[in-house]
């Protein structure tokens, strides 16, 4: 049987303390398949559907690996839609309030390019945005993705559907090899495997069945 037991994971006590502050006591089922495999730094292909609590499953890998000291760009997530991106930020601003200083930007299109640019200027620890204007801004040098260690590709099949394949190719292009790369995802049509396959190194697949 699987642990569902948050503290049964490679996970230090400021954000395990977090997690029971926020009320979060079991894993739900992706959690506790897929976190073992994340904090391990496998790549991942999770698929399982909407409200199973995949946001944690890439926060806590992402934020367990999080250097504050450092100033620079750690983690990027790419979301289909502004509003996606908001309710992941959201969610990560949570997992990391036990954590200081962790400078967390969002960049999605819609909002003044410039704006952004300057919020960047004072650093930036992980962005969450849309594969567009993170494009833009890698293109135009307010975004480095040197330091990145955790690339996610959150609503991977949404992507997809709107049309995101190449820009997220270009996007990634900017990324060092050497990088954990997550992909979650509703459903697995073929474009997945496909995108997988530029994308990830010997990924470790798992899908979680709804509950009936
Ligand atoms: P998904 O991305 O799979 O659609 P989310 O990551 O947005 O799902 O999570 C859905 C909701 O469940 C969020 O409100 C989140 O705070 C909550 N949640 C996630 N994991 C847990 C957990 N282990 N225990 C309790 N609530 C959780
Ligand atoms: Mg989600």
């Amino acid at each position: 049987m699987t642990n569902t037991d948050f503290s049964a994971l490679p996970l230090g006590p400021t954000l395990l303390d977090n997690l029971t502050s926020l009320g979060y006591t079991r894993m739900t089922p992706i959690q506790a398949r897929g976190l073992p495999l994340v904090l391990a730094g496998r790549d991942v292909i999770a698929q399982a559907s909407t409200g199973s609590g995949k946001t944690l499953t890439f926060g806590l890998g992402l934020l367990s690996r999080l250097d504050v000291s450092r100033n620079d760009v750690q983690a990027m997530v790419l979301c289909p839609t502004r509003e996606l991106a908001d309710q992941v930020a959201r969610e990560l601003r949570k997992l990391a309030r036990a954590l200081a200083n962790v400078k967390l930007v969002s960049l999605c299109g819609g909002s003044p390019t410039a704006a952004q640019t300057a919020t960047l200027q004072f650093g930036a620890h992980i962005v969450v945005g849309t594969p567009g204007r993170m494009l833009k801004h890698l293109q135009q040098g307010s975004l480095s993705l040197d330091a990145l260690n955790t690339l996610v590709l959150d609503e991977a099949d949404r992507m997809l559907d709107m049309g995101f394949a190449d820009d997220i190719r270009k996007v990634v292009a900017f990324a060092p090899a050497e990088r954990q790369t997550l992909l979650f995802s509703a459903t697995y049509p073929d474009g997945i495997a496909e995108l997988s396959r530029g994308l990830q190194r010997q990924p470790q697949q798992i899908a979680v069945a709804d509950e009936h």
